[in-house]
This record gives C-alpha cells, structure tokens and sequence, in this order.
C-alpha cells in the first residue's frame, strides 16, 4: 500500500513514508482521522471541499500538515476540534468520537488579533480557559507564569494585547493554550501574519514548547520550508477536492536550529520532495489508494 502513496523518487534517498499515514493497528492513535469528507453548501451547489482524508497522530508527535490555499485545511481543523460536523467519515480522540469541542484540545488560529480580548491584559488572557477548571487559584497561577515564561513573555503580564507586536500577541495565544495543558494543540496557520524574523522566532518556539510539554501537535501550513523544518512528519495534502497526497517522515536532527538545519543538504532535499508532491498534486495527481 506504501508504494501506492510514494511514488516520486528524486535524485536522493526517498523520504520514508509514514505508516501512521495509513491507519495505526496498535491502537496507540491520540487522534485519528478516518474517511473524513466536507461538503459545503455552497450557493452554486455542493461544494467538495475535502473528499477523503485518514491519518493518524501518535500520542506527543509533532505533525506538519501542508498544502496549498483552499484545499482544506481549516475546514479539516474544524472538523477535528469539533466546530463542524464533517459530511461524513469521523474524527476520534483516545478512541472517542469528536461531536463538539473536546476539553483536551486547544486551537491558535493565524487571526492572533481575534483570538485575544482587548479588555483584558496578557495575563487574564492566558488565565482564561483555566478559569472554568476546578483548581486551586496558587496552582492557575502557577501554569500562567510557566506558560508566560515559556513564550518569553514574563516581563509584560500588565499589558494590554493593542501594547504589543503581532508576534508578541500570538505569543500570548501560544501561551493561553500551553497553560491549558491541552493532550493536542492545533495550530491553523498561526504565523501567516507576522514578518519573516519573528516567524522564525516563533517556529523555534514551537519546538521547543513541544519538546518540553510533551504535546501532540498539529500544525497547519501552507509553508512547505516551514512544514519540513518543523514537523517530525508532514501530511502533504492534495488540492481540493482534498486527499493525503504523501506522508512523510521528517529525518532531520531533532535539534534545529534556522542557520544550521536549513542549511543541511537532507533539508533541501525534503523540502524539493514536499515541493515536488505538491506541484504532482495540482497537475490532477492523485495517490491511487485514496483516489475515489
Ligand atoms: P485552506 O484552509 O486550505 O485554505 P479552507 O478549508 O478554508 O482551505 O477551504 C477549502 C475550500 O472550501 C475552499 O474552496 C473554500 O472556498 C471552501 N469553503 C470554506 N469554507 C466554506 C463555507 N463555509 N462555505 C462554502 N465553502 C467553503
Ligand atoms: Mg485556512
């Protein structure tokens, strides 16, 4: 069935496909994605905007999820954090079917401006999703300050989100959803927004904040130098109507760094193969396995 999904070989030594691609016998999935469609109700008809997607993500794995605009990734991420039914096909976390937003899940979104209130300073934004949990105030507090410290923002508490640079607000929204502990983060496009220094900035800190937190991470991009540079795997999507084009492990060093890493000569060859499968999958290519 591998071959089905990998059938570009470049000048180098292929990218080991992801067996998680495909569907994970042991049970050890924190989140599976099965069979998903949308359909939208568009005014000019049915609209496919997903056609069939199926993927698994094992408990802490950071996963990249690209492909180009429109074909579907927000839609998907909807769907998984249970903000909209998929027309069919199911999602599941630890085994259970997604009907609503699930409490063990957290979203960053890219609209860092929407996702924090302006009445309220960077502190009480982080505070928030904790305040409906039953715990002790000296132990919320003590998961703001970690989640601040952990974005680098300890300094600016008392700020108001308007105070700050785009880079520093999504910084708050990464750490609203790091002091929620979530068992999965999903992350649609979080750094589309910011300039290009601080979204290096921003990467690194995404690694890092994962391999301290021990998190399963979705991460969605339409950034394929940002998808290989982050993700231990990346999930490469077709245009839509949208299947898993490839699945893909990651084989770099899992220290990174943005001088050394994306000077490594396995980094160009991962990102030329990313590349490759996405113009595939815009020229109409489809991986035979999940073509209908
Ligand atoms: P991506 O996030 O990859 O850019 P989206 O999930 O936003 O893609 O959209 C996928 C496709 O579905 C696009 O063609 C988009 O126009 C369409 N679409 C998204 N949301 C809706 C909606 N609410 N109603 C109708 N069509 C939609
Ligand atoms: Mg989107």
């Amino acid at each position: 069935m591998q071959s089905e999904i990998n059938q570009t070989t470049g000048p180098f030594t292929a990218p080991a496909v992801s067996e998680a691609g495909r569907i994970l016998a042991d049970g050890t999935a924190v989140l599976s994605v099965r069979n998903l469609k949308k359909v939208y109700q568009a005014d000019g008809g049915p609209m496919e905007a997903v056609r069939n997607l199926t993927f698994d993500l094992r408990p802490g794995e950071l996963v990249c999820l690209v492909g180009p605009s429109g074909s579907g990734k927000t839609t998907l991420l909807k769907c998984i954090s249970g903000l909209m039914a998929p027309t069919d096909g199911e999602v599941l976390l630890d085994g259970a079917k997604v009907t609503g937003p699930p409490k063990k899940m957290a979203v960053v979104v890219q609209e860092y401006g929407r996702s924090l209130f302006p009445w309220m300073r960077v502190r009480e934004n982080v505070e928030l999703p904790l305040r409906n949990q039953r715990m002790p105030k000296a132990e919320r507090d003590r998961l703001v300050d970690e989640a601040l410290e952990a974005v680098g923002l300890s300094h600016v508490p008392l700020s108001y989100p308007w105070q700050l640079s785009g880079g520093m607000q999504q910084r708050v929204a990464i750490a609203r959803a790091v002091a929620y502990r979530p068992e999965v983060l999903l992350m649609d496009e979080p750094f589309a927004a910011v300039d290009a220094q601080t979204r290096a900035d921003l990467e690194d800190l995404i690694r890092t904040v994962w391999r301290k937190l021990g998190v399963t991470v979705l991460f969605v991009t339409h950034d394929i130098d940002e998808s290989v540079y982050l993700g231990e795997r990346v999930i490469i999507l077709s245009s839509s109507p949208t299947v898993v084009q490839e699945d893909l492990i990651i084989d770099l060093p899992a220290d990174r760094d943005q001088l050394n890493t994306r000077a490594l000569p396995r980094f160009t060859e991962l990102r030329h193969h990313v590349y490759e499968q996405i113009q595939r999958a815009k020229a109409g290519h489809r991986p035979a396995a999940a073509a209908h």
